[in-house]
């Protein structure tokens, strides 16, 4: 939205209580005077910007400190404000998110570089401490993303890059697969045109092929479902513009990816997830080895839905994910559904998720406590948590998240520290391998230990992917 306008940001507030809405007007008041005759490059008032990540916020149903700061996010880096003075006309709250967005200023850092990679550091950490910050700056991003044709070609890839590299992992950590898509195809369209205006218009002729037989098997799906009296709602979707791409850089052919097209099917409860992928594979044949149930085998950033692929109509391969409507909000944002079911709560309810549930966050919160300086700990982020991950299965069934070119040593220490010092053996689907064997998606991994063995080796340091494994090795020869 262009010409978004105050009105615009108030009305999806609706359902804000009154108090909200004027602590939100006062933060909007407050945010143009202080950008008053700044412009953007596209020619508009500055004002725009933050009110178009405010309105991001809003749709995501944010907490109103969330949203004042979305409103008040640059006037610290840009302005005369002080924290001091947010603090005092709303909250520490709302002060400490904006200065959690704010960047550390340049008489600090000798080079940009520095400077850069001191502020990438910055925010991946926020995470830590405040999940709401990194979702604020995804939405900054995000709307900076949308208008990226005002700048110049250099800061239009320059920028892409890193939100290739840096904010669509965030994202699809923290379950916003909505910004997560929307960020990557911005990203293709600005690193790679022209593959990406050409896979845009196939996917639209492919859409506009298949929209016959999705409806067909949406209404028959429909109507059997209705017929069992299960309350739904479904939705035709189609794979992102990038995740076609990444598909076909591995060699993938357009019309064979089985998940370019998925219906949606949303039900009330678990017990009727069930019955309906029942009903579907009555009407349609599944693939056997494309099924996943994700809803007892949740997804390291706890999406869950059931997955299977069937033969549609005209010879089509058409994916269908299952799932009830609670779900397909986790799904759809993440982390960030708490704001819509306990509003108040919703900061706390998010961080505790985060050091309970998501593994990522324990292995960022060790590369953060390994690396001092501040390039070696982002490329060590980006090379263990932001590239290709495997996921691979624990006897009991559990799914263990590690990078890409992680061995047994890695899975060992990811599961303990103890576990790590005693392996002597490995298992992989049952069958003996080396304890340097790269390890694939869903290989089941079991570790055998013995309480005699004398302790890692030392070239397994060299075996080793994870900086967590490593230390643990060298610790182990310090004591
Ligand atoms: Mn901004």
């Amino acid at each position: 939205m262009n010409n978004l306008e105050f009105s615009d940001l108030k009305e999806i507030l609706k359902d804000y209580q009154p108090e909200e809405i004027d602590i939100i007007t006062k933060a909007y008041n407050f945010a143009k005077q202080l950008h008053t005759g700044q412009i953007r490059q596209s020619g508009e008032p500055y004002i725009i910007h933050p009110l178009n990540v405010a309105y991001i916020l809003a749709e995501m149903h944010a907490d109103k400190d969330t949203i004042c700061a979305g409103l008040l996010h640059d006037t610290l880096e840009d302005t005369t404000t002080t924290k001091e003075e947010i603090t005092q006309l709303f909250n520490v709250d709302t002060a400490n998110l904006v200065d959690g967005v704010t960047k550390l200023a340049k008489m600090n850092f000798s080079t940009k570089q520095e400077q850069n990679f001191a502020n990438t550091r910055k925010i991946i950490t926020s995470i830590t401490e405040d999940v709401r910050i990194i979702i604020i700056k995804l939405a900054d991003r995000l709307h900076n993303m949308r208008t990226l044709e005002f700048k110049s070609e250099f800061k239009q890839k320059e920028n892409a890059l890193e939100t290739l590299e840096i904010f669509a992992p965030l994202a699809y950590y923290i379950g916003a697969s909505r910004l997560k898509s929307e960020l990557e195809d911005l990203s293709l369209r600005y690193l790679r045109p022209e593959i990406y205006f050409k896979l845009q218009e196939k996917k639209l002729f492919f859409e506009n092929n298949s929209n016959n037989f999705l409806y067909e098997m949406l209404l028959k799906i429909k109507n059997i479902l209705a017929d069992k009296q299960i309350p739904n709602e479904i939705k035709i979707r189609t794979k992102n513009i990038y995740g076609i791409y990444k598909r076909i850089e591995e060699g993938e052919q357009l019309w064979n990816i089985h998940d370019l097209f998925a219906l949606k099917i949303m039900v009330d409860d678990i017990e009727n997830c069930y019955r309906t992928l029942g009903y579907v594979h009555t009407l349609y044949y599944p693939i056997n080895d494309k099924f996943k149930d994700y809803i007892c085998n949740p997804k390291t950033n706890m999406y869950r839905s059931l997955h299977t692929t069937v033969f549609g109509p005209e010879d089509k391969l058409v994916q269908t994910q299952i799932r009830t409507f609670d779900m397909d909000k986790v799904a759809s944002f993440g982390l960030s559904t708490y704001w819509d079911i306990k509003k108040g709560e919703a900061r706390n309810l998010m961080q505790k998720d985060l050091k309970e549930k998501y593994q990522f966050f324990k292995s960022l919160t060790q590369i953060n406590a390994m690396f001092d300086d501040n390039k070696d700990f982002v490329n060590q982020v980006k090379i263990e948590l932001f590239t290709d991950k495997i996921y691979v299965y624990t006897t009991k069934g559990e799914i263990i998240e590690l990078p890409k070119g992680a061995t047994p040593i890695d899975f060992a220490y990811k599961i303990h520290t103890e576990l790590g010092n005693t392996m002597v053996e490995c298992m992989v689907n049952d069958k003996p391998v080396p304890l340097d064997y790269i390890l694939k998606n869903k290989d089941r991994v079991k570790i055998i230990a013995d309480k005699l063995s004398c302790g890692p080796r030392k070239e397994w340091l060299e075996k080793a992917q994870t900086s967590y494994a490593k230390k643990r090795i060298r610790e182990f020869y310090k004591n």
